[in-house]
């Protein structure tokens, strides 16, 4: 069997946990897949790109800073990454490039295993960067019954509020406080917990019962946002959830492949483990 050649492309990519769930997923299904995270800056993003399409990689994930560039490279861009205006996988089959987002399924595929459903809830929005975004695009694709986008830049917010038809405000304590008496599912898509210890959510406020969290930060597994919604009684997900999901999706658009629910779990474990061994 060939080496199909994948790739991480962004800059920094150091910490990121994709080298680990595409090489296990390779290793449980048998497929010889050779996964790198590559650091690349912008001013090398094209030269990468015409290696990648030349040497007929099966397929990149894309994040942060070239999300928006790499739409202008590839020669296609699917529906999943015109409703997100971002690609975050691109698919190089026959000389052809194909952009996809996988954010929106990714978000949603935990929702198949929580009673709380996004259709008609009241949906709090943290955030309003790519991720949000997507967040965005996914409650509008399930008919959620309110959406409110909260942010520290309150502009960034109204722009996300207009195009999804929801409502914005400025991520402060009074706003918050209103917001998460009132939110069936809140959603944190800030990049506040990454380092352990910040929290989009300030001491004193409180989330209502049985909201459901969803914090998209998946490293440490258990965030302060999460430690909080925990603590006031309300259910959680956490972003790594989201990020084997996508992972899930992108195998099955790269080899044409669903991925066996005992495998999922396998590797979650692994994830799992590696997580707390950082903590
Ligand atoms: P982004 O486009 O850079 O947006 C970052 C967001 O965080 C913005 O809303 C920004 O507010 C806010 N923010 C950053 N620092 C803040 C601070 N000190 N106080 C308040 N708000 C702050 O990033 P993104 O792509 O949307 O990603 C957001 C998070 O989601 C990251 O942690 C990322 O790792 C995570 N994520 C996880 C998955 C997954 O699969 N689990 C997928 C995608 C993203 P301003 O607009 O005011 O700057």
């Amino acid at each position: 069997m060939s080496i199909r050649w994948a790739a991480l492309v962004g800059h920094p990519v150091e910490h990121s946990f994709s080298p680990l769930i595409y090489r296990a997923f390779g290793y449980a299904l048998d497929k010889h897949i050779h996964y790198r995270a590559l650091d690349v800056r912008d001013r090398k993003l094209d030269a990468a790109f015409q290696i990648a399409r030349d040497r007929q990689w099966i397929g990149w994930n894309v994040t942060l800073p070239h999300k928006v560039s790499v739409c202008k490279k590839v020669d296609t861009l699917d529906v999943s990454a015109q409703q997100a205006g971002a690609v975050n996988l691109v698919r190089f089959k026959d000389g052809h490039a194909t952009g996809y987002n996988t954010d929106i399924t990714g978000f949603l595929a935990p929702f198949k295993a929580h009673e709380t459903k996004i259709s008609k809830a009241t949906v709090l929005i943290l955030g309003a960067g790519g991720a949000a975004r997507a967040v965005g695009a996914a409650c509008v694709k399930e008919n959620a019954g309110e959406i409110i986008f909260l942010n520290r830049t309150p502009e960034k917010a109204a722009g996300l509020a207009s195009l999804f038809g929801g409502r914005a405000c400025a991520l402060e304590e009074r706003a918050l406080k209103k917001e998460l008496a009132r939110a069936d599912i809140v959603i944190n898509a800030t990049s506040l917990g990454m380092d352990g210890t910040s929290t989009p959510i300030p001491q004193g406020v409180a989330f209502k019962k049985n909201t459901l969290a969803y914090d998209l930060v998946y490293r440490p597994r258990r965030t302060p946002f999460l430690k909080t919604a925990e603590a006031h009684g309300a259910k959680t997900i956490g972003g790594l959830e989201m990020l084997l999901a996508q992972a899930v999706e992108a195998w099955r658009i790269w080899f044409d492949e669903e991925i066996p629910s005992d495998i999922i779990s396998r590797v979650r474990g692994q994830l799992e483990i590696k997580l707390d061994e950082d903590a």
